[in-house]
């Protein structure tokens, strides 16, 4: 691979290439990007790189991404915490976020259900889920993850498990199209969704 290019060229290359979606020809253009751009503009998206690695981690209540031990939804006093609306991953929080339709706390399952990879309740944030779940505080979780095979399943697995609970257990309403992400959806149809959720 990348063969020709000068070794330190072929490793930001190699480098590129192992994100998610970037095939060779874009991680190589990416590179030319690199060689090209200011040296201020290369030497501030590295530094990038490097504090989203060191200062980013997860929220320790709800998985979402933070600065700090507790995420900015968390930390904000004013948030209704009787809701939590369940996403599989933080841009699906934003998604939601846009909407402005929603002032809950959320739950990251950081993965979606998917018994053919062998991805199964104890890989992804469910025990979390179900503890948070017993707070008398909380009386409805409203089930946002996505509308594709793995996150059906996810959200069938969630009704199942607090469905027997006194909790109230919602799913955003179908106007989301199938097999959508909900990260993807745009504000009027996430906002039609969330208004429609039924009882599951
Ligand atoms: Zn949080």
């Amino acid at each position: 691979m990348s063969k020709g290019f000068p070794d330190v060229m072929a490793r930001l290359i190699e480098g590129f290439c192992k994100m998610p979606g970037v095939g060779v020809r874009s991680a190589e253009r990416m590179a030319f990007y690199v060689l090209r751009a200011k040296e201020a503009d290369v030497e501030s998206l590295a530094r990038s790189i490097t504090e989203v690695k060191r200062n980013v981690s997860f929220c320790r209540e709800c998985n979402n991404l933070s600065e700090s031990d507790l995420c900015l939804m968390c930390s904000e006093k004013k948030r209704d915490r009787s809701r939590i609306c369940v996403v599989e991953g933080p841009n699906g929080v934003m998604a939601v976020e846009r909407t402005g339709s929603y002032n809950g706390l959320y739950h990251v399952l950081l993965g979606a259900l998917s018994p053919i990879d062998g991805i199964g309740p104890g890989d992804i944030r469910m025990g979390d889920l179900v503890r948070r779940a017993e707070d008398p505080e909380v009386k409805e979780i409203i089930i946002a993850t996505d509308f594709t095979t793995e996150g059906q399943t996810t959200a069938l697995f969630i009704s199942k498990v607090l469905g027997r609970s006194r909790i109230k257990v919602t799913r955003l309403s179908r106007g989301v199209p199938e097999g959508a992400c909900v990260e993807y959806a745009d504000v009027g149809t996430l906002q039609r969704a969330f208004e429609d959720r039924r009882t599951v």
